[in-house]
């Protein structure tokens, strides 16, 4: 199955919904949280309407460091963590597809992640590795936008991944899927910039799950983002990003500026 959240044309409320080909089909809820059933309602055509952020998370945990040749692209002398970096983004800065990428300093370089992200199913708290996956509803594609000038400057990644519009995801949560060996590419203007497998990750989605349930409580819908391959670039006002999850699809987005840049 794929989940999406949805507007209908002209519309102001969000449905979660299934998708059949390119139609949308109704659900009463948030099926990452208690059973949604099919309402029999038809929302609409995919071309129509507008996809959201097919998440609703209390939290977004995100692993930095979780391919070998990423590690030491921008540091050669950088050594691979004994364990994962976890930190997190907030929900605010969720991204629909083709909505805009708003950078907030120009003037800083600022990356895009490609990044497999899981999708928690059901409570979970000291999992073990072996059952982990259970715990997971479903998987899309996200991108852990990055300002590097203020990971460097601030010694913590609150601010430079916390900008709203900071954390596009999508397009839609696909529920049956095999993610031993998915591509994960990411394309700026239709030049190919990532392209690796998630079979490279350092550490599983099972391990990552497993480990970070041992820190703080997963609830139904909330995200994981396991990490970026080697390639990452700058983005820059004007330009496309496209990331590419093999049986998932394509998250595209624009790149545009903030109205107003944030405070220094
Ligand atoms: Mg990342």
């Amino acid at each position: 199955m794929r989940i999406v959240r949805f507007h209908g044309p002209g519309e102001e409320v969000v449905h979660w919904g299934l998708l059949d080909g390119r139609q949308v089909r109704g659900l009463s809820g948030d099926p990452f949280r208690g059973a949604a059933e099919e309402t029999g309602d038809l929302l609409g055509d995919l071309g129509s309407g507008a996809l959201l952020p097919p998440v609703d998370p209390t939290k977004i945990v995100c692993v930095g460091l979780n391919y070998l040749a990423h590690v030491t692209e921008r540091d050669p002398t950088r050594k691979v963590p004994d364990e994962p970096v976890l930190f997190m983004k907030p929900p605010s800065a969720l991204l629909g597809p083709k909505e805009s990428i708003r950078i907030a300093f120009p003037d800083h370089r600022t990356d895009h992640e490609a990044e497999l992200a899981l999708v928690i199913g059901r409570r979970a708290s000291n999992v073990p590795e072996t059952d982990a996956l259970d715990y997971v509803a479903g998987y899309t594609a996200a991108n852990d936008v990055s300002d590097r000038d203020l990971q460097k400057q601030d010694g913590q990644w609150v601010r430079a991944k916390g900008f709203d519009t900071y954390c596009p995801i999508g397009p839609w949560v696909e529920t049956e899927l095999d993610i031993a060996n998915l591509p994960v590419q990411s394309r700026v203007n239709g030049d190919v910039r990532q392209n690796q497998t998630t079979a490279s990750m350092i550490w599983s989605p099972a391990f990552l799950i497993s480990y970070i349930s041992r820190v703080m409580t997963l609830e139904p819908g909330d995200v994981i983002l396991t990490g970026t391959p080697e390639g990452v670039g700058p983005l820059r006002p004007g330009d496309t990003v496209e990331i590419e999850i093999g049986g998932i699809g394509v998250l595209r987005n624009p790149v545009t500026t903030r109205e107003a840049p944030p405070n220094r």
